[in-house]
């Protein structure tokens, strides 16, 4: 079975670029140049080394001793939580920038949801000295202020998509007409394995450097590159397919995605899109989408912001589809009492989108000898207000 992508933009039944004919002078430009640029050993030695001095990797992966005997397995957390800017998803804004710097481009245009993506483009804007426009719902730049006023420090300007529910879909289209636009001088980085070929893809690679380090520090800690379990949390999926990428083809190795069920599977306010999603097209690629009966998206809820969306990638449908990944899901009040279980037993405290991995814990049954790494995505530093509300501790 192959789990990559096809040349046709697909990942089985999935994947491809459904988008307006005025996009597709972008899309093309792109779609041509992102394997030569990114296979040649100065994009490779100036991605590897900003990773290494800027961002902070390898990341550690640490043995969890007080969670391994809890679970009676061991468990490792891969600590992307250490990634300057607190996430995973500055791999990607970093290997996309320098891709568009070697593509001509003198401007950025993101959009975002919760400000994180936004958050990791500005910065690597600053790095790179390149103009940044972030669009964001009016709605979300209500509820995420810290992180609107982040990208403003950074010298982004972050501008309100008014239109419809003002949330992350609206943003998604300003961003679009914005591109269209003004195709010949900027670059849409796009922050997870979504959108229209080859963004999936290439967002993958770029996050592929998890499971890079993952094989070579499980190498050098257990004398085997194969955990028999990998656990990550699943938004639009680009940290899991970060931490899955290297373990595809190794049959043998558990790959598991976990979703939000918000306030529960069936309760009408949840993310959890393989238990309840349908194939259809969600920004410019077919996919598994929640939606009604005919075909409107539905308004998804998790408590966490980074999870809050209606679909999942084109992989992850694909590796859904095929049950190379199995997918489970965790409700708002399971991942807060995991958060905060993380900090109790290891001091440290997850963003809430990574406390939805460490609740499938409780869910599991392992072997003493399991070896279990959980992709730690995030720091919750920007997630006490949540814990704050929640209370319970
Ligand atoms: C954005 C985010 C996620 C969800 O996005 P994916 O593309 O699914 O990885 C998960 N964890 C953290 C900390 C995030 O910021």
């Amino acid at each position: 079975m192959d789990y990559t992508v096809n040349e046709q933009g697909y990942y089985g039944n999935f994947g491809g670029a459904y988008i307006p004919e005025m996009l597709y002078p972008n899309i093309e430009e792109l779609r041509e140049s992102y394997m030569n640029i990114i296979h040649e050993p100065s994009f490779q030695e100036q991605f590897h080394q900003l990773l290494r001095d800027y961002v902070g990797r390898p990341t550690p992966l640490c043995f969890a001793p007080r969670l391994s005997e809890r679970y009676s397995a061991r468990i490792y957390l891969k600590r992307e939580d250490l990634c300057h800017t607190g996430a995973h998803k500055i791999n990607n804004t970093i290997g996309q920038i320098l891709l568009a710097k070697r593509l001509g481009k003198q401007k950025i245009i993101a959009e975002t949801g919760a400000g994180q993506h936004g958050v990791a483009t500005a910065t690597v804007c600053a790095l790179m000295g390149m103009e940044c426009i972030v669009y964001m719902g009016q709605l979300d730049m209500e509820r995420q202020r810290p992180n609107v006023e982040r990208m403003r420090i950074l010298g982004t300007k972050v501008v309100p998509a008014t239109s419809g529910n003002m949330t992350l879909k609206d943003a998604t289209n300003e961003a679009m007409r914005h591109w269209i636009n003004h195709p010949a001088d900027t670059h849409y980085i796009i922050g997870s394995v979504v959108g229209p070929h080859p963004y999936p893809d290439m967002v993958a690679r770029f996050q592929s450097v998890i499971s890079e380090e993952i094989k070579a520090q499980l190498t050098e800690k257990e004398g085997n590159p194969f955990p028999d379990y990998v656990l990550a949390c699943v938004g639009g999926g680009s940290n899991a397919t970060g931490a899955f990428y290297h373990y595809l083809d190794h049959e043998h190795v558990h790959l598991i995605g976990v979703e939000a069920a918000g306030k529960g599977i069936d309760s009408g306010a949840s993310a959890a899109t393989t238990a309840l999603g349908k194939p259809g097209v969600l920004h410019g690629s077919k996919t598994l989408l929640m939606q009604t009966g005919d075909g409107q998206v539905v308004e998804p809820y998790s408590i966490s912001a980074g999870l809050d969306y209606p679909g999942i990638g084109p992989m992850h449908a694909h590796l859904f589809e095929t049950g190379r990944v199995q997918f489970i899901s965790a409700t708002d009040d399971e991942a807060m009492q995991a958060g905060i279980e993380l900090s109790r037993t290891e001091g440290i405290i997850p963003a809430i989108e990574t406390a939805h991995a460490m609740a499938v814990l409780k869910k599991m049954e392992f072997d003493t000898d399991d070896v279990v790494v959980i992709n730690l995505s995030g720091r919750g530093d920007k997630d006490l207000e949540t814990y704050i509300r929640w209370g319970k501790y």
